[in-house]
């Protein structure tokens, strides 16, 4: 029987294997998914529970509650390396797979374009577990300047990128604030929330009238920007800009870029920015029994020479594009190359607030917000059916 593996259980791997096993005979082929945790993030919500404005637990789904036991096998653990040449995988505990076909879905890694400290004295919100020490960190902070006063640094916190991640994460921690102030007996005028940006505007690549409408939003909210403006250096200090500019904080939170996961480069693929350069089946040059999906994976516009943006919309529908042709490469049949569809883009800007485009048209305020809702809950039944829409819904 072939053995296809499927590492990660993002939004591309778990669709892969959601996709998969409802396409294939429980005797056609052997179905793993590896994840190292046993549940899968919902990622493009992790500035909630960064912020403290929704439960960390509200992001994350139990990977067996969505797998027929009887068609996927579902092992916990940590790759290590792909071996490529010989068709195997190596995880941390010395478990070894071998595959027929393999699906790397593992993601991406924060890219700090070498900046001095960012790596070792910044957040990043990339995980459960990262979130969830933002948010204990922020609240710790507060608590700290009630018994140090003079440290205006506890109550200055520093967003680095004003690109998708940063800009929803300045949203809803200007959400959090005056609830934290009312909790810690502070004034709010004594909270700042930069959010720094080297490119001349925030969320590059945006409609310049929506972009200029969600600085409005978000200025009105106490959000205080620094376009066209690098970070330099980072230190436990805070941040110094390229315009020599010092911010003394003691939260810095990184959202500037992602590259593709290390695992992929350590394991000898050929990578841009740590990601495999596919061809329009998603296959990896050379592997041709590979296929690469998601953030660890860069795909042209052949039209535009352009690569397409690592986002959760792309490896959706990667994921169910990649289960079409294995299971076409299981019955001798042909591949289909990948076509994305852009549906359009949505970023929230903190409570019943989002911009939003769809096709050409521009959406703002209160109809976006409820836009990125049905987004959101969408990927929830596409997943997992009413069963998951009804436990995780955003209403
Ligand atoms: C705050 C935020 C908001 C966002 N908003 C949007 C949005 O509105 N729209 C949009 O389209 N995109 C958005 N994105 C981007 C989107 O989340 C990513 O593009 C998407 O998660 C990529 O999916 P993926 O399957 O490639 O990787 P992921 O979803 O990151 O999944 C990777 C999986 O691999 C696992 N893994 C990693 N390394 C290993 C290892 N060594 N061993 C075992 N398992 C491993 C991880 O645990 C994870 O389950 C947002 C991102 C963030 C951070």
């Amino acid at each position: 029987m072939k053995k296809v593996v499927i590492l990660g259980a993002g939004y591309g791997g778990l669709m892969t294997a959601v996709q998969l096993q409802e396409r294939i005979a429980g005797d056609e082929a052997e179905l793993i998914l590896v994840n190292k945790h046993d549940y899968h993030s919902l990622t493009t919500w992790l500035h909630e529970p960064a912020a403290g404005t929704l439960h960390h637990d509200r992001c994350r789904i139990d990977i067996r509650s969505l797998l027929r036991t009887n068609r996927t096998r579902f092992v916990k653990g940590v790759v290590e390396a792909i071996q490529p040449d010989v068709s195997a995988v190596r995880l941390a505990d010395g478990e070894r797979l071998e595959y027929d076909y393999l699906v790397v879905a593992l993601g991406s890694e924060p890219e700090t374009f070498g900046i001095q400290g960012l790596k070792e004295h910044a957040f990043s919100i990339r995980s459960i577990n990262s979130v969830r020490m933002i948010r204990e960190h922020i609240e710790y902070m507060f608590s700290r300047f009630r018994n140090e006063p003079h440290r205006s640094d506890y109550l200055t916190f520093v967003v680095g990128g004003a690109g998708f991640t940063g800009i929803e994460f300045v949203g809803e921690l200007a959400d959090r604030i005056p609830g934290l102030c009312r909790e810690f007996d502070v004034e709010p005028s004594q909270v700042k929330i930069y959010n720094i940006e080297a490119a001349p505007t925030v969320l590059p690549g945006f409609d310049p009238e929506l972009t200029e409408y969600a600085m409005k939003v978000l200025s009105e909210k106490g959000v205080i920007f620094r376009i066209n403006t690098p970070i330099q250096e980072c230190s436990p200090e805070g941040v110094v800009l390229a315009t020599g500019e010092k911010i003394p904080s003691s939260t810095v939170v990184w959202t500037g870029g992602v590259r593709g996961s290390s695992i992929i480069e350590k394991s000898g693929f050929e990578v841009v920015r740590g990601r495999v350069k596919v061809d329009h089946y998603l296959r990896s040059p050379g592997y041709s029994n590979v296929f690469v999906i998601g953030d660890s994976s860069v795909l042209f516009d052949p039209e535009t020479g352009r690569p397409y943006p690592p986002t959760a919309q792309i490896a959706i529908q990667q994921g169910i594009h990649t289960a079409t042709n294995i299971k076409s490469l299981l019955e001798g049949g042909e591949l289909q190359a990948f076509h994305p569809e852009l549906k359009g883009t949505v970023a929230s800007l903190g409570k019943g607030e989002a911009i939003g485009m769809v096709g050409q048209r521009k959406l703002v305020g209160s109809s976006a917000s409820k836009l990125k809702k049905i987004i959101d809950n969408r990927y929830l039944f596409t997943l997992g059916g009413f069963k998951l829409l009804l436990q995780k819904a955003k209403l």
